[in-house]
């Protein structure tokens, strides 16, 4: 019997893969999706995300960042915030992703290409993908199907728009070694220093738009610059 098994081989199904096999556990993750994973994202480490994969052995590529400057979309009216402890880091997704599954694979966690499908359980053990383990981590997504299949899944918030996350990458030297922060009433657009000649834009929006339409209306000096 295997001891862990893990659904989801995203940034948290492969961290706990990694703690499992540096506990000493026999640790199998679960993810259909092949190495490496893209996905929407700000790419923005924060300073104790990245100390935590340094603990973890996780060669973090990337680049450094100080702080976060909030942007007011309308006004252009900013402010920063650097960091204490240590820089943040941006860092493509599919190189962090990338990183984690070497990692996890130099420590003996094998990655099988299945869903995690029906899960079984009884007070000793549980059983998904033909597989058997003392314990079972559901590390799927935000809409995790293993939750929801369990019944464990929390109602959202009532009253909260549903949100949109797109993203998109420039050929364009960062102009600044803090992650932009631009903010609307019904936006927000992340700006991550991600290398010498790469950034990532990321938008967050509770608005049906194209990228470019969202940038355009609700960021205008943003979309100029890019
Ligand atoms: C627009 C946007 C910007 C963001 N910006 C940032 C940021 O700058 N910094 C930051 O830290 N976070 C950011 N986030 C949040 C971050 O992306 C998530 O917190 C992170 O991806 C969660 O990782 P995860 O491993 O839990 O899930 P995921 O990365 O979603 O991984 C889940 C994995 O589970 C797999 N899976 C799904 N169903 C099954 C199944 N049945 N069986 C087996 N595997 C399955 C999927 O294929 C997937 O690979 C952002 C999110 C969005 C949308």
């Amino acid at each position: 019997m295997i001891d862990l098994l893990v659904a989801g081989g995203g940034p948290a199904g492969l961290a706990t893969a990694i703690h499992g096999a540096l506990a000493g556990l026999e640790v199998v993750v679960l993810e259909p999706r092949p190495t490496p994973i893209d996905k929407a994202c700000g790419e923005g480490l924060m300073p104790g995300a990245v100390r935590r994969f340094e603990e973890l052995g996780v060669p973090v590529p990337g680049s450094a960042f100080r702080g976060i400057r909030y942007v007011d979309g309308a006004t252009g009216l900013r402010a920063e915030g650097l960091f204490r402890a240590g820089p943040g880091r941006g860092v493509r997704r599919t190189e962090l992703q990338a990183a984690l599954a070497g990692r996890a694979e130099a420590l003996g966690v094998r990655v099988l290409a299945r869903r995690a499908g029906e899960v079984r359980q009884d007070a000793d053990r549980v059983g998904a993908a033909g597989l058997t383990a003392r314990y079972l981590v559901a590390a799927d997504g935000l809409h995790s199907p293993v939750r929801r299949a369990l019944g464990l899944a929390v109602p959202a918030a009532p009253g909260r728009p549903a949100r949109y996350g797109l993203r998109r990458h420039y050929a364009v030297a960062p102009w600044s070694d803090l992650v932009e922060v631009h903010w609307a009433p019904d936006c927000e657009a992340y700006v991550t220093p991600l290398g010498p000649d790469r950034i990532g834009v990321a938008v967050l929006t509770s608005r049906q738009a194209p990228f470019d339409v969202q940038l355009a209306d609700r960021f205008p000096g943003l979309a100029a610059r890019l």
